[in-house]
């Protein structure tokens, strides 16, 4: 059966006006059969796990002090948004309450170990997404359509990693298709709540921060879903950071390759892992507006296609430490590069952009809290320099791989801004390189003016080419 999922963020959902536009942007798709999954309101995941932090360091009385006006932000979109259903809202919160309630007592002054400590972050946690998909299930409810709150814990199956659990995909495909086919066939909106799972047990556990996007990709997987909408706040992906560069839009379509090159800089791209699932059924995942719902969207597809406009977009990110590691005796030596990273292992760092030369090796890390240990290490293997406060820049478009004459164009336009680091991933769609952090800005901007601003056919170009995009 056809259907659509519908993934609305936090910060889609923070008060009535938002969770009223969330009902509204269900209700003008309700003939494509949407299937909702929510995150909880904003900032209520941030208070329940600091509840929960709380009741490590003081006790169950201090946690919750925490939590009442997370509450009471629920309390007010019932008053404003429901009537009939009010009552039975208002219950679902207050046991929610008594619930994290008694999970905090049962920890107070009881010394957790790890293991314990993460089971019990999900299981507060968890009832943010529930309670948000209950409120939702009523909004719609209350606005005349059929719509039914389904308890993500019966859908989505996972191991027993708590904090950050793995889908078992067999099952939860399994259990999705059962709890939710049967809705969807009598014309009812499933809202089930992202980012919560449980095991096979039946305990409570989270997919990580920010899982909630990959809930959405994992429910349409299983669905066969035609589309994943993934509602937030802004238009879509971005051509730049519109704060840098004020004439940056939307960019139409980009393929999975693109999107996950542009992913490390920075939430408001998909993590490539959530669009895994999705990628691989061809299920395409569409980031959409819920303040313009009839503006522009980007759709992230499997296939890679090559643009008129070779450059899809610009990327940065700021606060990059690189490190250049020297030594004549890597010349023809096998092993060298494993030790590097074996330290960078060791100390748990991650690595993003890597480059490397006969004699030498350098690569660019966002955390810098173990540098000093690894440096010292690192200089068992040869001479160790240090740049901090550069930048990142990424220019990102499948048409890098086969149109000749773009990173001349790139360098020419700046020309006279330092340039290192620079990489071009094996997948040929994307050039990347550091600049001094002061420098960052004006790079961008110069960027985006040579490849997005320059003539007005360009223009209709980019927009001709993202066929299925609402204009
Ligand atoms: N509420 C969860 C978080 O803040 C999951 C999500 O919103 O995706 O991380
Ligand atoms: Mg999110």
């Amino acid at each position: 059966m056809n259907s659509i999922v519908m993934k609305f963020g936090g910060t889609s959902l923070e008060g009535a006006t938002a969770f009223q536009n969330a009902a509204r942007i269900v209700a003008d798709r309700i003939a494509r059969r949407p299937v909702v999954v929510v995150s909880a309101m904003a900032g209520f995941t941030d208070a329940l796990l600091a509840g929960v932090r709380e009741v490590a360091t003081m006790d169950a009385v201090a946690g919750l002090a925490l939590l009442d006006k997370h509450f009471d932000r629920h309390y007010r979109v019932i008053d404003v948004l429901l009537s009939k259903e009010a009552p039975r809202l208002r219950a679902l919160v207050e046991n929610s309450r008594e619930e994290i309630v008694q999970l905090l007592n049962s920890a107070a002054n009881i010394n957790l170990e790890h293991r314990q400590r993460k089971a019990l972050e999900d299981a507060v946690a968890s009832n943010g997404e529930r309670l948000s998909a209950e409120l939702l299930g009523a909004v719609l409810t209350e606005n005349g359509f059929s719509a039914q709150a389904v308890d993500a814990r019966r859908c989505v199956i996972t191991d027993s990693e708590f904090g950050c659990a793995a889908p078992l995909l067999a099952e939860t495909f399994a259990a999705s298709k059962s709890h939710l086919t049967l809705l969807l066939e009598s014309s009812c909106v499933p809202v089930l709540g992202g980012f919560i799972g449980s095991t096979v047990l039946g305990e409570t556990t989270t997919l990580g921060r920010g899982g909630s996007d990959y809930t959405a990709a994992i429910i349409g997987a299983a669905l066969d879903s035609e589309e994943i909408q993934i509602w937030t706040d802004v238009p879509g992906v971005l051509t730049a950071d519109p704060r840098i560069a004020p004439k940056a839009r939307t960019v139409p379509r980009l393929s999975f390759a693109e999107a996950s090159e542009l992913a490390y800089f920075g939430a408001r791209v998909l993590h490539p892992k959530t669009l895994h699932p999705a990628v691989e059924r061809d299920i395409p995942v569409r980031i959409c507006n819920s303040r313009a719902p009839e503006g522009r969207s980007t759709v992230v597809v499997g296939e890679s296609e090559t643009s008129p406009q070779t450059v899809k977009a610009i990327a940065h990110k700021t606060g990059v430490t690189t490190v250049q590691i020297t030594s004549a005796r890597m010349l023809g030596a096998y092993g060298f590069l494993r030790a590097i990273f074996e330290i960078f292992d060791k100390y748990r760092t991650a690595v993003d952009v890597v480059t490397t030369s006969e004699v030498s090796v350098s690569l660019s890390l966002d955390d810098t809290t173990a540098l000093p240990q690894i440096v010292a290490e690192l200089e068992k293997l040869g001479s160790v320099s240090i740049e901090e406060e550069r930048a990142i820049l990424c220019i990102v478009g499948e048409g890098l791989r086969s149109t000749p004459g773009i990173a001349a164009r790139i360098f020419s336009t700046i020309s006279d801004i330092n340039v290192s680091l620079i990489s071009q991933g094996a997948s040929r769609i994307n050039l990347t390189f550091a600049v001094e952090e002061a420098r960052a800005r004006e790079a961008v901007m110069r960027l985006h003016k040579e490849f997005f601003e320059k003539s007005a056919e360009e223009h209709t170009a980019i927009d001709e080419w993202g066929v299925s995009v609402p204009a």
